[in-house]
């Protein structure tokens, strides 16, 4: 399927977590009602550059999106379906948190045409949810996984994180044994980033310094306990049907999420909504993160007053357009995050040159090392080059 694809940012959640940096925040009903207005003026105001163009994927994250009552969910659906042309077969998938849905809501999804859900979990220990600041216990999420089934959704992920505060395999394994029980067809396991301006950066940053530095760790899994948890991951997934397509995504076969897969080799998306990102027109866009500028936007751009922006959209707070080096470093680096990694014949269409003349040395030293392999005109990191992928997807960066 050819087209573009769309993120879609609903900024706001029930609760911080402690280790969340992502950009969301706890607003009450009336910001939220202003958002969404703003936000299906920015829909209306992009989709009239893009008429014609195929939506082959939309992806409603944030944030909690799933917090959001009934008609604001509906109303976005309904600005993207006034504003854009959206594939009949399009993937569309909305992120959840246990205990912001309810049958009603979900019935609504489903008529609204949202088909695919992504439910944070986390983790099927209490005590991990909680060290977590998670909103929810394990009994909290089976209720809406439950629901979520009744409701008849058959394209379902479950995030889980590795690596957590006091992990061990044991816990880990009871987290994979439950999650699997259920059949999923989609499971994401990320591992635990200690990230600045956390809550968990001023209580573990000394032991996620010493983690990284391979020395022996207080809290946090040491390096070489994140590796084997990371690893045991895999393997009890890959044992249960599960086959990783990415480094960190596992499915159920014909299960991969499409929109994901998109991002990875590079189809254009325009992103919506607070501080989102796009790839278009071989640039790279961020909206504002400022929420009060994005709705101030939003309301003179309603009155039909254009702001002023040296930027090629009012909404942008930066702009970068690709050098072919690049596009090329990041066809590579993204596309090699998959596990069936990057066709060949792709960087020639796109790029007019030979794969190798630009990254011969590099392959052939990465191949020579058990790095990268090729099969049938494809070029792939081995277990190996995954294990060590950080270091391995820097070296196509090129100048
Ligand atoms: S629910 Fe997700 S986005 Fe919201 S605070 Fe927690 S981790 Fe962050």
């Amino acid at each position: 399927m050819s087209g573009i694809e769309l993120y879609i940012h609903i900024p706001f959640c029930v609760k911080k977590c402690l280790y969340c940096d992502f950009l969301s925040g706890v607003f009450d009903e009336k910001m939220q009602r202003r958002y969404v207005a703003a936000l299906c003026n920015e829909i209306s105001f992009v989709g009239k550059k893009h008429r014609g163009q195929n939506v082959i994927s939309i992806y409603i994250g944030g944030g909690t999106p799933s917090w959001l009552s009934e008609d604001l969910m509906d109303a976005i659906m309904t600005s993207v379906k006034e504003s854009f042309s959206l594939d009949p077969l399009a993937e569309i998938s909305v992120e959840c948190n246990p205990g912001t849905l309810s049958s009603e809501k979900l019935n609504l999804y489903r008529s609204i045409g949202i088909n695919r859900l992504s439910i944070g979990l986390q983790s099927a220990n209490d005590d991990e949810l909680k060290e977590l600041g998670r909103i929810h216990n394990y009994n909290r999420f089976l209720h809406t996984y439950d629901l979520v089934r009744k409701a008849g959704f058959d394209n379902v992920n479950i995030d889980i994180m590795t690596g957590l505060p006091h992990q061990t395999i044991e816990k880990l394994d009871h987290t994979l044994k439950s999650i699997t029980m259920l059949r999923p067809e989609h499971i994401s396991a990320y591992s635990l980033i200690i990230e600045k301006g956390t809550p968990f950066y001023e209580k573990y940053r000394f032991d996620a310094v010493k983690q990284e530095a391979g020395m022996p760790t207080e809290v946090l899994p040491t390096d070489e306990e994140s590796y084997r948890l990371y690893k045991y991951t895999m393997e009890f997934l890959e044992s249960k049907g599960f086959k990783r397509y990415e480094i960190s995504n596992y499915a159920r076969p014909g299960k991969e999420c499409r929109h994901n897969i998109g991002y990875w080799d590079r189809v254009p998306y325009l992103g919506l909504g607070l501080g989102s990102a796009g790839l278009y027109d071989n640039k790279r866009t961020s909206n504002t993160r400022d929420i009060y500028k994005y709705i101030e936007i939003s309301e003179e751009i309603a009155k039909g007053n254009l702001p002023e922006s040296e930027l090629s959209s009012p909404y942008y707070e930066s702009e970068e357009a690709l050098s072919r080096n690049d596009a090329m470093s990041e066809f590579m680096f993204l596309g090699l995050r998959k596990i069936a990694g990057i066709r060949r014949s792709d960087f020639v269409q796109m790029f007019g040159i030979d794969i190798e003349a630009i990254y011969g040395p590099v392959i052939t030293a990465l191949r020579n090392q058990g790095l990268m392999d090729a099969a049938e005109g494809r070029l792939f990191l081995t277990d190996l080059g995954i294990d060590v992928s950080n270091q391995v997807l820097a070296q196509f960066l090129l100048d």
